[in-house]
C-alpha cells in the first residue's frame, strides 16, 4: 500500500482560533455570568442586578454601580489580552493562573452579541458600544463604529444576547433553559453569601418580582440565612485558622517576620461556616473559594464530606461555605487555566488541616450536647 500524500499545514484563521477559544471559556451562560460578576466586584460594585430572558440563552443582562469605563477604553474593550488589571511580568506570576487575562469579555464577543453601557463618575453622559468577533461595531450593520452617547446610570451594564447562535452545537448541548437558570442562581447565590456587603438582585425579563434578592452591607450568615433558610442558618458553627506561623519567629524582628511571611508562598488561611451534626441534607451543598474566584474541588469536597461520616446518618450530608485565601503563585499552573477546577500547592495539607478543625469543632459540639442531656 503506498502511503497517502501529506496534506499542507496551515494557518489556522485567527477569529476561528477566537472561536475556539471562546468556546472553552464561556461554556454556558452561568459560566459568562461568572465572569461577569467579577467584573463588577473587581470595579467595586455595591449593586449588582442580573436579568434573564430563557436562561440567559436569549439575554443575560447585567447592571453595577461600579467604577465605569472610559470612553476612550472602549474600543479595545473586547479584544483578547486587553485589561485594567494587569501591566507587569510581577502581575502576571500573581494573578495569571486565574485564567482571565482579559478574555472574557473578548470571548463573549465571539460567541454572542454583546453590548455595554458605560458611565463614569462625574461624565456627564453614559456611553454604549456593541462587539462582535472582538470589535466595536454598529449593532446594525457590523461595520467598525464609534460608541454612541446615550443616558444612563454611574457603572456599567452589560448585554449579552443569543449566546452561542454561531455555534449549533454548543446551543443544542444546552436543552433546557430551567437547568440554565437555576445554575444562574446558583451562582448568584453562592457570589452572593460571599459578598455579603454587595446587593445582588436577579429576575426573569418582564416580571417584576425578582427570584433572588440580597440587601447591601449585610453578612455572611444573614446571607445564608436569607438564601439557604433558617434551617442551615441556625445550625451554623464559624471557624477561621490559617498557616502556622514559621518556626524561629522570636529570633527574627516583627519586620523581618512580615517580610519574610509576605515571601512565604506556602502561607494561607481560612474561613469556615458548616453545619453541625443537627443539620441533615440530602446533597451536600459546598461553597468553596479560592482568593475570592468561586472554584470548584471534587477531592477537597469529599475530603471534607468524609469529616461528616460518624457525626451524621448515612445518607445524610453539611452544608459547607469554605473561603481559602493562598499565595496565587501557589496554584498550580499545570491545570487548564479556563476550568473552574483548580488545583493549588500543599492542596493536602491544607485541606487535612481544614477537615482536623471541622472534626475538633464537631465533636466538641457533640460533647456539650451530651452533657447538656445528662445534667
Ligand atoms: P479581565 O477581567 O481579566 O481584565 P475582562 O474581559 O473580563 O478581562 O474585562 C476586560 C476589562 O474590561 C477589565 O480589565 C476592566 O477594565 C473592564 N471591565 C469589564 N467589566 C467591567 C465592569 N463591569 N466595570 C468596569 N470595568 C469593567
Ligand atoms: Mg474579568
Amino acid at each position: 500500500q503506498v502511503a497517502a500524500e501529506p496534506k499542507p499545514i496551515r494557518r489556522l484563521n485567527e477569529n476561528l482560533i477566537n472561536k475556539i477559544a471562546a468556546g472553552e471559556i464561556i461554556l454556558r451562560p452561568a459560566s459568562a455570568l461568572k465572569e461577569l460578576i467579577e467584573n463588577c466586584l473587581d470595579a467595586g460594585a455595591t449593586s449588582i442586578r442580573v436579568t434573564v430572558k430563557d436562561g440567559g440563552l436569549k439575554l443575560l443582562q447585567i447592571q453595577d454601580n461600579g467604577c465605569g469605563i472610559r470612553k476612550s477604553d472602549l474600543p479595545i474593550l473586547a479584544e483578547r489580552f486587553t485589561t485594567s488589571k494587569l501591566s507587569t511580568f510581577s502581575d502576571l506570576k500573581k494573578i495569571a493562573t486565574y485564567g482571565f487575562r482579559g478574555e472574557a469579555l473578548a470571548s463573549i464577543s465571539h460567541v454572542a452579541h454583546l453590548s455595554v453601557i458605560t458611565k463614569v463618575k462625574g461624565d456627564t453622559c453614559a456611553w454604549k458600544a456593541a462587539f462582535s468577533d472582538g470589535v466595536l461595531v454598529d449593532p446594525k450593520t457590523l461595520d467598525k463604529a464609534e460608541p454612541k452617547a446615550c443616558a444612563g446610570n454611574d457603572g456599567t451594564t452589560i448585554t449579552i444576547e443569543d449566546l452561542f447562535y454561531n455555534t449549533p452545537t454548543r446551543l443544542s448541548a444546552l436543552r433546557s433553559t430551567s437547568e440554565e437558570y437555576s445554575r444562574i442562581l446558583d451562582v448568584i447565590t453562592k457570589y452572593a453569601i460571599h459578598n455579603p456587603k454587595v446587593a445582588f438582585v436577579c429576575k426573569k425579563s418582564g416580571t417584576s418580582a425578582p427570584d433572588l434578592s440580597t440587601p447591601s452591607s449585610s453578612e455572611i450568615p444573614a446571607t445564608i440565612r436569607l438564601l439557604y433558610g433558617h434551617s442551615i442558618a441556625k445550625e451554623l458553627i464559624h471557624h477561621e485558622l490559617s498557616s502556622a506561623l514559621p518556626k524561629n519567629v522570636e529570633s527574627e524582628s516583627m519586620d523581618e517576620y512580615e517580610d519574610s511571611r509576605d515571601e512565604d508562598p506556602s502561607s494561607w488561611n481560612a474561613e469556615l461556616y458548616f453545619t453541625n451534626a443537627n443539620y441533615q441534607a440530602k446533597k451536600m451543598v459546598f461553597l468553596l473559594f479560592i482568593n475570592h474566584r468561586l472554584v470548584d474541588s471534587p477531592r477537597m469536597k469529599k475530603a471534607l464530606e468524609a469529616v461528616y461520616t460518624n457525626i451524621l446518618p448515612k445518607g445524610a450530608s453539611p452544608f459547607v461555605y469554605l473561603s481559602l485565601q493562598i499565595d496565587p503563585r501557589a496554584v498550580d499552573v499545570n491545570v487548564h487555566p479556563t476550568k473552574r477546577e483548580v488545583h493549588f500547592l500543599n492542596e493536602e495539607a491544607i485541606t487535612e488541616r481544614v477537615a482536623d478543625a471541622m472534626q475538633q469543632n464537631l465533636v466538641q459540639q457533640n460533647h456539650s450536647r451530651t452533657f447538656e442531656y445528662q445534667v
